[in-house]
């Protein structure tokens, strides 16, 4: 399983999908906690690790896009579908600062936010790259596909280049 994942981590960042998230020579520490991975949202991992993709479910029916994943559609009830990749960029819809419980390898003070995706759905994830007091509702964001570990590739939004509300004034 572990070889699997490994090997398509490899081929992904050959493509040069997936960016390396993990500084070199750093102190080894605690990894970041597991997702909890069932067969709705599976296909969402083996996006982001085989493909570098940010992928959500596409109802095949009705065409609507709809996350975190369900078996079956809110607007028509089929239960066929397909993931659908995203383009890399979106806004900050919400956000939250965490400070209390702080989880290994996390630092109190990192942000989380929902992306509110160019195409539509929100996407939980963390937000890097702009200090807490300076992000805002509405900052457009891209978001890249980062390894954080051997066995975790992760989505990570940063304030969009070149986008006025993004930069600090
Ligand atoms: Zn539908």
């Amino acid at each position: 399983m572990t070889d699997t994942l490994s090997e398509q981590l490899s081929e992904a960042q050959i493509e040069g999908h997936v960016e390396d998230n993990v500084e070199e020579n750093a102190v080894p520490q605690a990894l970041r906690p597991r997702p909890a991975i069932n067969l709705d949202n599976a296909f969402f991992f083996e996006s982001l690790t085989a493909r570098g993709e940010l992928s959500i479910q596409q109802c095949s029916d009705c065409e609507e896009l709809r996350h975190p994943p369900v078996p079956m559609c809110p607007d028509c009830n089929s239960t066929h579908w397909a993931p659908k990749a995203m383009k890399p960029s979106g806004i900050v819809h919400s956000y939250v600062v965490l400070y209390h419980p702080i989880v290994p390898p996390f630092e109190p003070g990192y942000v989380v936010a929902v992306i509110e995706l160019e195409q539509g759905p929100r996407v939980v994830m963390n937000l890097e790259g702009v200090e807490r007091e300076d992000v805002k509702i509405g900052m457009p964001v891209e978001i890249t596909i980062e390894r954080m570990d051997a066995d975790l590739v992760l989505p990570v939004a940063r304030p969009a280049a070149g986008k006025s509300n993004g930069e600090q004034a």
